[in-house]
């Protein structure tokens, strides 16, 4: 969760060895060693300034930006460096072969590392620049487009160059270790005449077998493949090639992560009126993409949404451009990805899907799938926004308000509002989507610098499902599990079993129990390396820490008083779990967390034998909150409404009500109608009752008078620098040195005069991963002026060993 990295704006001055963190990206153990050499390269480094926030001209034409010069000269950022640019000599044998976005490797020191090329130059202050060593590829690896992208995020993120690069050219490309894979191909030498055939039949049947088999295909047979459909050994086909029967060559093969399924073409769907008035203006935009404004749709679930992204991407096809589909976490949504490969079954090749759950060599090949143009169509999670497409016409963000859209490991950026800015640079048309659309966007409609576009209606009159609120004040006194599965909850769970329909529970929290009390002392079992109560897992009978990771087995009795009476207090799915498979010993319940699926296909299965009628209940965590479509589902029950809503987090209230709305959403969307139960001790919190009532207008209204009140976004930025250490002192000094610096500056001027500076404080989730953490937190109107403005103070400043400071513009996760 409070995932991070070494900082890396500080740049230059840092001195501080870098930390590895557990969740920073694998390739970041190793920079230390790189770093310190390039500190001491004076000579390299570039009189920098001139490649900053230099943006394409509105709608430039990718040739002019593209072309190669024979600039004698190159910028270039190194992959791990705390610097941001050194400038190279390119030498004659290259002249006119390196490009904005070739890689290469240049000589720092003793050691040749991978380096981007940002700018050619004709001329340089510098004099005795060392040449670079070594091209690496032919074509650029980041077009133009692209690199102006990564400057627009350091400078709007307040991080290196080479840190927003690394977003944009995934590791596995980055590091050009990974080839593409060649797997061993069979063909026939020469096809033999009948008498052959009918001699090597009687003589060896297998060969025969292999010759038939082989004289039916039109393309070569990988070995594997034939080696299993024919029964034979490799020692078979190796005698066969030797007397020229058979040829054996190698081929790159695709590895391609859908290969094992087949789409069936799914027709397009006659739209209905509403969706034909939504599709006026998104075909409008994809047309003429001068009409420039971003595309807020907001319709309710089941409203239809997808078939006016899937419509908006067949009339960008149809004029000969592509398009980038973003969809949250889609590695936990298979069922969004089929929906798109389906209506483009034709297109198979064509489109590529880029998520977390693929392996290397997938991604490495989807990735040049899409960069060597032979891809039309990507569909992919936050980093998808980086797809190295050529003639974009079209970004769709779906569900644009999940918070996962959010990076949280540097570069910290929102994939959402890179998006915006990339279409913005391409001169493409952008929509965004949602039944719950982000405060931001919203606003962003309301003021008019979105279009907002609206589907207030489910397809084909399908009723919104009925929410009831039950209070778990009065029901927690009946009795033991009560508070988790009240009595009506209960019964209208017992109605669909009888009837054959499918039912929902839903709890945010993985686990058995949240925690682990002693009776008598209070003593409650926490991680030893965050504050954080540790969590019991019956499965694995263990306790957890959802931060760390961090196990410890389950004490018999209180480690402290050593009072046997410890218990467990408060529910988490496994608990849930197993109430409803006591109380219902007929009916099959599958849950669906983290923990249950942990292999990269269980999920899909355990959703399919859902949708197949072949589990009466499923119990989860937000895994099941999302996009997922199940006819058959009448009931939805959400266990306990309030876990969001008591954080010290100012979007409580906006995560509540998308959280309810989305997981609602899920009810009712067959012919029967849905009802969902919302267990709840606030049942009259603001965003229970406007969910409750399907009321987004009036939820938005009152949270948008709280975020005027008390300066939040979407009126302000808010940006949240934390510093860390194993040193509670260190952390806490140099946050106070931080704080007294920015609020010198803004007397000084440099930062907006809007800034706001709050004290610095401990962090509300004060110790993770072992490391003490304080906050501070910046506030303003003119983001990217205090950006730039913080991003000088922190290059000025030292802080103690082992202190990390990483800023977070536009920050999601306060704790
Ligand atoms: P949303 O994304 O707005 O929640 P979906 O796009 O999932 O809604 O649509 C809900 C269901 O309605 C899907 O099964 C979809 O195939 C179907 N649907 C959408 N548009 C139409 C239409 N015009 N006619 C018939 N069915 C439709
Ligand atoms: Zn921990």
């Amino acid at each position: 969760m409070v995932a991070g990295e070494a900082d890396e704006l500080l740049g230059g001055v840092e001195r501080v060895p870098r930390r590895a963190d557990i969740n920073a990206g694998c390739d970041d153990a190793s920079q230390d060693e790189h770093h310190e050499d390039l500190a001491n390269e004076p000579e390299h480094r570039a009189q920098l300034k001139p490649s900053r926030q230099k943006l394409l001209p509105k709608n430039a034409p990718m040739e002019r930006v593209r072309g190669m010069s024979n600039a004698p000269y190159a910028r270039v950022v190194p992959d791990r460096s705390g610097h941001s640019a050194f400038d190279y000599e390119i030498p004659g044998h290259l002249l006119g072969k390196v490009a904005i976005g070739s890689r290469v490797r240049v000589p720092v020191r003793t050691r040749l590392l991978l380096a981007t090329v940002v700018d050619l130059l004709e001329t340089t202050d510098i004099e005795g620049l060392k040449p670079i060593a070594e091209l690496l590829s032919g074509k650029p690896l980041i077009n133009p487009v692209l690199i102006q992208l990564g400057h627009w995020i350091a400078s709007y993120y307040c991080c290196a160059l080479h840190v927003a690069l690394r977003a944009i050219l995934p590791q596995v490309v980055r590091d050009a270790e990974m080839k593409e894979k060649m797997l061993l191909f069979a063909r026939l030498a020469e096809k033999p005449d009948a008498a052959a055939l009918e001699q090597i039949a009687k003589r060896a049947p297998k060969q025969a077998a292999v010759i038939d088999f082989l004289m039916g295909q039109s393309e070569p047979v990988a070995v594997t493949e034939l080696m299993k459909e024919c029964g034979v050994t490799r020692a078979t086909l190796d005698g066969m090639r030797e007397r020229g029967v058979i040829a054996l060559e190698r081929q790159a093969v695709q590895r391609d992560p859908y290969k094992e399924e087949t789409f069936l073409h799914a027709p397009q769907l006659e739209m209905n009126p509403e969706q034909l008035a939504a599709f006026e203006p998104i075909a409008a935009a994809v047309k003429n993409p001068a009409i420039h404004r971003p595309i807020l749709v907001h319709g309710v679930t089941g409203s239809g949404k997808t078939e006016l992204y899937l419509r908006a991407i067949d009339l960008c096809l149809s004029i000969g451009k592509t398009a980038i589909v973003l969809v949250p976490e889609i590695s936990l949504t298979p069922q969004t990805v089929e929906r798109f490969k389906s209506r483009f079954a034709h297109l198979q090749e064509q489109v590529a899907v880029l998520h977390s759950n693929l392996s290397d060599g997938e991604r490495h090949d989807e990735w040049h799938k899409i960069n060597n143009g032979a891809a039309r169509i990507v569909i992919g999670a936050r980093s998808g926004v980086f797809a190295p497409i050529e003639k974009l016409g079209l970004i769709v963000v779906d569900e644009e308000h999940e918070n996962s859209y959010k990076q949280e490991d540097a570069p910290r950026y929102q994939a959402r509002d890179v998006a915006v800015y990339r279409a913005y640079m391409e001169g493409c048309a952008i929509i965004l989507g949602s039944a719950t659309p982000s405060m931001e966007s919203y606003h962003n409609a309301l003021s008019g610098k979105y279009e907002l576009v609206r589907l207030l209606s489910r397809v084909d009159e399908r009723k919104m499902p009925k929410i009831r609120i039950i209070d778990l004040r009065l029901e927690a006194s009946r009795g033991p599990g009560a508070s988790i599965l009240s009595e009506p909850l209960c019964k209208a769970i017992r109605a669909r079993l009888a009837k054959k329909e499918q039912s929902i529970l839903f709890l945010n929290r993985r686990g058995f129990s949240t925690s682990l009390i002693c009776s008598s002392c209070g003593h409650v079992c926490e991680c030893p390396n965050c504050s954080l109560a540790l969590t019991f897992h019956r499965g694995a009978n263990r306790l957890v820490c959802h931060i760390c990771g961090h196990t410890a087995v389950v004490p018999a009795k209180c480690p402290v008083c050593a009072d046997p009476r410890i218990k467990y207090s408060g529910a988490g799915t496994e608990k849930v779990e197993e109430l409803v498979s006591a109380f219902f010993p007929e009916a099959v319940v599958k849950r669906l967390d983290a923990d249950s699926v942990s292999r990269k296909d269980s999920l899909k299965e355990a959703l399919h034998a859902f949708r197949t009628g072949k589990i009466d209940i499923l119990v989860g965590t937000q895994m099941i909150a999302k996009g997922l479509h199940f006819p058959n589902v009448t009931l939805v029950g959400i266990v306990n409404a309030d876990m969001g809503l008591h954080l010290p987090d100012f979007r409580g209230g906006e995560r509540t009500f998308q959280l309810l709305t989305q997981v609602a959403g899920r009810a009712g969307r067959g012919d029967v109608e849905g009802e969902v139960y919302v267990q709840t001790y606030t049942p009259f919190h603001p965003a229970i009752q406007f969910a409750r009532h399907h009321d987004f207008p009036g939820f938005w209204e009152q949270e948008i008078e709280f975020r005027k009140k008390t300066n939040f976004p979407p009126f302000w930025h808010m940006v949240l620098v934390t510093l860390r250490s194993e040193s509670e002192s260190h952390a806490a000094f140099s946050a106070d040195t931080l704080a007294r610096r920015v609020r010198e500056s803004l007397e000084a001027g440099s930062l907006p005069e809007d800034t706001m500076v709050s004290n610095p404080a401990p962090a509300p989730m004060e110790k993770s991963h072992g490391q003490y953490r304080f906050h501070l937190m910046l506030r303003t109107r003119r983001i990217t002026r205090l950006s730039k403005g913080l991003h000088d103070i922190l290059e000025k400043l030292t802080f103690p060993e082992e202190v990390i400071v990483s800023v977070d513009v536009d920050a999601y996760q306060l704790l």
